[in-house]
């Protein structure tokens, strides 16, 4: 069983520019699958905007050839199968009625793959016929604010969604107590609650929520890969990458020992075991300063470790932090090493400006130092800015056709549950666009 999803690009050997021709139908039907189709045949210069080449040696060895499809002679089959051995080809295909017995022998002895005197318009066909029902039109990677939208809007719009959830449903808004900056609600919505709504309401026009984590992507090529921790394979014909972020570790001695142990990344999550304890909260950005005051509900001191004398965050939670008399600050400072016995006991901290070095008892440690995207499971397949995250252009397309980005994980100048919604309403509608263009 030939493994169409796994294919990209095939060197076409023999292919005419004559409309009538077998060679000619069967490249257009492949090229408006998604498949690059590079002309093999002396007599052209180039076909389908694809320069042609005399032989399967002169293509340059950078363009990774994965099918050679052969529509010559039986007789002129034997150095061509050889060429491609030599060009490592994966697969070696015998259009109807080529027949070379020595050449599939030569070819399989050299661990190629051999599809012999069978149509690969017909195959490819009769393959999706049977893959139809699994194939999506679009594939959701992450649940967060932007993946939810962009599952409303793609479902709604008729296509066949599916939503993979990761390890955090609803993604970093739902790991927030209170949204009071979200449109629409005048008094502040618990963060978990919004998420459900926008899960609910994705639900209720058709995707399909996938509570699997995916682990790698094959996102080259017109059938899109994707593959689960449970070991699942599934298929698409577009992507869009909704992972988000996640919190960055201060990368100190102590931090893998005490995770869970009197150190968190979420306060929403943890804040309620440390009632009348004393915390740290380490950052200076809004979401350190937000969920230092969200801490004050159940801590009984909650100091800020900020390694500027002022902080990031917006004057508006300035202004409150600096009112509550449960915070107070420790400036110009950052943690060196996280200690204590079973559970987090002290902080050993040091001056940047002085070089004085401390150690501050707590009970509690929270980091709020910014967020990396999550983009482990693509495996350096696809373009990145310089600070690491998900380039795209306006539509939200990146450089990689049929796969689109949106929310957090992208290189976007704010990260907010608003600008999530509106990416992941993009992007939805651009992969629409992007599969009508594809029919
Ligand atoms: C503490 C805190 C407070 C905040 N407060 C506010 C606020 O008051 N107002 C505001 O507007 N914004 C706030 N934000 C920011 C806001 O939450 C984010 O901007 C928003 O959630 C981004 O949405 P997203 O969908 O792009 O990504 P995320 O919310 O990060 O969601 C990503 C999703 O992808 C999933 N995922 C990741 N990798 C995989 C994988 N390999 N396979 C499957 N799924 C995967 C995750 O499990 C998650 O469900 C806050 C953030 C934090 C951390």
């Amino acid at each position: 069983m030939v493994n169409f999803p796994a294919l990209q690009t095939i060197a076409m050997v023999g292919l005419s520019d004559k409309k009538e021709r077998p060679s000619y139908q069967v490249a257009k039907y492949l090229r408006a699958q998604g498949y690059r189709v590079i002309p093999v045949n002396p007599a052209l210069k180039e076909l389908f905007g694809e320069k042609a080449y005399p032989e399967l040696q002169a293509i340059p060895p950078e363009i990774k050839i994965d099918v050679v499809d052969i529509f010559r002679r039986s007789e002129e089959v034997l150095p061509i199968a050889q060429q491609a051995i030599a060009r490592k080809v994966h697969l070696l295909w015998l259009q109807e009625g080529v027949i070379s017995e020595s050449a599939v022998a030569l070819a399989e002895q050299a661990g190629l793959t051999v599809v012999m005197n069978r149509c690969m318009k017909k195959e490819y066909a009769a393959w999706l016929l049977q893959e139809q029902k699994n194939i999506y039109d679009v594939i959701i990677v992450g649940s967060g604010p932007a993946g939810l939208t962009a599952a409303l809007y793609s479902a709604r719009s008729g296509l066949k969604t599916a939503l993979f959830e990761g390890q955090t449903p609803g993604g970093q808004a739902a790991t927030t107590e209170l949204l009071e900056n979200y449109p629409g609600f005048d008094k502040a919505v618990s963060g978990p609650d919004l998420m459900i709504r926008f899960l609910t309401q994705a639900l209720h026009f058709g995707a399909t929520l996938i509570t699997e984590e995916v682990v790698q992507a094959k996102l080259q090529g017109p059938m899109k890969v994707l593959t689960t921790m449970a070991n699942n394979s599934y298929f698409a014909r577009s992507v869009i990458i909704a992972t988000g972020a996640r919190s960055k570790p201060l990368g100190v001695k102590g931090e893998e020992t005490f995770h869970g142990r009197g150190l968190s990344y979420c306060a929403t999550c943890d804040g309620a075991f440390f009632k009348d304890r004393k915390v740290v909260v380490v950052g200076g950005g809004d979401s350190a300063v937000e969920e230092a005051i969200y801490l004050t509900k159940f801590a009984s001191q909650v100091t800020i470790i900020h390694r500027r004398d002022r902080l990031r965050a917006s004057k508006i939670l300035q202004e409150r932090a600096k009112a509550n008399p449960k915070i107070q600050f420790i400036w110009d400072s950052v943690i060196e090493e996280i200690a204590g016995d079973q559970q987090v006991e002290k902080v050993l901290i040091k001056n940047v400006k002085t070089g004085e070095k401390g150690c501050y008892p707590c009970d509690g440690l929270f980091v709020y130092i910014g967020h990396a995207p999550s983009l482990d499971f693509l495996g350096g397949a696809i373009e990145l800015s310089v600070d690491g995250y998900i380039t795209t252009n306006s539509n939200l397309a990146t450089n990689i056709s049929g796969v689109f980005a949106c929310g957090d994980v992208r290189n976007t100048p704010l990260r907010q549950v608003a600008t999530a919604v509106g990416d992941g309403a993009i992007a939805a509608m651009a992969v629409e666009k992007y599969l009508s263009y594809q029919e």
